[in-house]
């Protein structure tokens, strides 16, 4: 008795076509005797059109949690119609199945309505439904607050809802399908020499996830790795019959899963560029105990969420000169907290750059390899790209330079270590 968990983006489930496809992709995992929990995600587009409604009812800025309340009960709806419709299909195709809202299982949440996060799955309900032979048919993206309302987990929260299930049913897999083949080591948008990864770590998916690849939503990366669920990601856009056999040979798709899993670890699996960054540079702070901390609680306490940090000597004596990113939509309000707090921080001048870009090469290899940052200095110096600000970890370095130049340095940064696809 093998539980499985399977997962169907919006673009997997965007029309009547695409939602008997996935019907087809679920019947043959059936077929093959495993007992099967399908989530689904809104049909593309949906969830934005049912946001915007919510604005056009209310206020633009949705701020309080009876409004929030309201956008949840609105929202969640996208993932209750193409639930509905594929039980629907399966059913008119002669497999058991029906439907089910994040209530009925019930997927518990707190209360941080429109950014809900999952409290707990009593096993009860959907567990000894599949192994009755009934193929569950799960909205994705929402659950039960405690209030006993409707809430959703945050945008592209269908992954997680997937992933958590996984979990809590004892799923051998959570196989999480879209619109593309599975990760690749980088954007093949910037580059046709990306190519696909056949097997990946929780970590580096961590890493990619969090700084822009956007093809899993970076919490259920991390749900998935705090409960060793074995994800892959496949495209629900291949024929059925061929993609079953290329998933089994590893010729489609990515595995991720443990590092230990891994039979030959890459120094560096990817390149991952971020547009979505900007810099704010603090000039002239005087240089004594508490006012970086005075400028970072002031932005945490916005919710403001800084990234790479970087504090130099300013020309003037005993000041220091703070810089630090952090997400493009953020930085409007970083500023204006920053430069109300102007006296107090006592800094003398405030820069903002929307014009920056943020580049990471990862690899869990890096840990035990020397040398991984030389190359990267070197190649983007090569390109005459400058670097604003660095920061790494164990298994990532990341660089701040102007946005310009991303592909130059994506490409570059490719081929450096060896990822290029070999000419066709
Ligand atoms: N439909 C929701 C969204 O668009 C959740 C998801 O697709 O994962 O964000
Ligand atoms: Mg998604």
């Amino acid at each position: 008795m093998t539980r499985v968990v399977m997962k169907f983006g919006g673009t997997s489930v965007a029309d009547m076509d695409r939602i008997r496809k996935v019907a087809q992709f679920v019947q043959r995992e059936v077929d093959s005797g495993n007992n099967v929990v399908v989530v689904v995600s809104a049909m593309s587009g949906q969830t934005n059109h049912l946001v915007d409604l919510c604005e056009q009812a209310g206020p633009s800025k949705i701020s309080l949690d009876a409004q929030h309340c309201e956008y949840d009960a609105i929202v969640a709806t996208g993932e209750q119609v193409t639930s509905g419709l594929l039980a629907l299909v399966l059913q008119q195709n002669g497999y058991k199945a029906r439907s089910w809202q994040g209530w009925q299982i019930p997927l518990q949440t707190d209360m941080a309505h429109a950014k809900a996060r999952i409290t707990a799955i009593p096993d009860t309900n959907l567990g000894p439904a599949i192994d009755g032979g009934q193929i569950a048919v799960v909205a994705g993206f929402q659950g039960i607050a405690e209030d006993n309302r409707i809430a959703t987990l945050g945008r592209g929260g269908s992954d997680t809802t997937a992933v958590a299930l996984a979990a809590a049913i004892g799923a051998e897999r959570c196989d999480i399908y879209t619109d593309v083949d599975g990760v690749y080591t980088t954007d093949p948008r910037i580059t046709k020499k990306a190519q696909r990864i056949p097997k990946i770590s929780y970590e580096e998916m961590l890493e990619m996830a969090s700084v822009g690849a956007k093809v899993l939503q970076t919490r259920s990366v991390e749900l998935a790795m705090a409960h060793k669920v074995k994800l892959r990601v496949l495209s629900s856009f291949e024929d059925p019959d061929i993609a079953i056999a290329a998933q089994l040979k590893g010729t489609t798709g990515t595995v991720i899963c443990d590092e230990d899993e891994l039979m030959e670890q890459q120094i560096v699996s990817g390149v991952t560029p971020s547009k979505d960054e900007a810099k704010i540079s603090l000039i002239a702070v005087p240089n004594e105990p508490g006012r970086a901390a005075r400028i970072f609680i002031l932005l945490a306490e916005a919710n403001v969420n800084v990234d790479m940090i970087i504090q130099s000597p300013a020309r003037t004596k005993d000041a220091a000169n703070i810089s630090f990113t952090m997400n493009v939509q953020d930085i409007a309000r970083a500023a204006d907290i920053l430069e109300n707090a102007k006296d107090e921080i006592g800094f003398q001048e405030l820069t903002a750059d929307n014009s920056v870009a943020k580049v990471s090469v990862i690899g869990v290899g890096m840990k035990s390899h020397a040398g991984v940052a030389s190359i990267m200095f070197q190649t983007l110096a090569e390109r005459g790209i400058n670097i604003h600000n660095i920061s790494t970890s164990e298994i990532k370095i990341s660089v701040l330079i102007d946005s310009e130049y991303t592909e130059l340095a994506v490409r570059a940064l490719h081929h450096a270590y060896g990822l290029d696809a070999a000419a066709e």
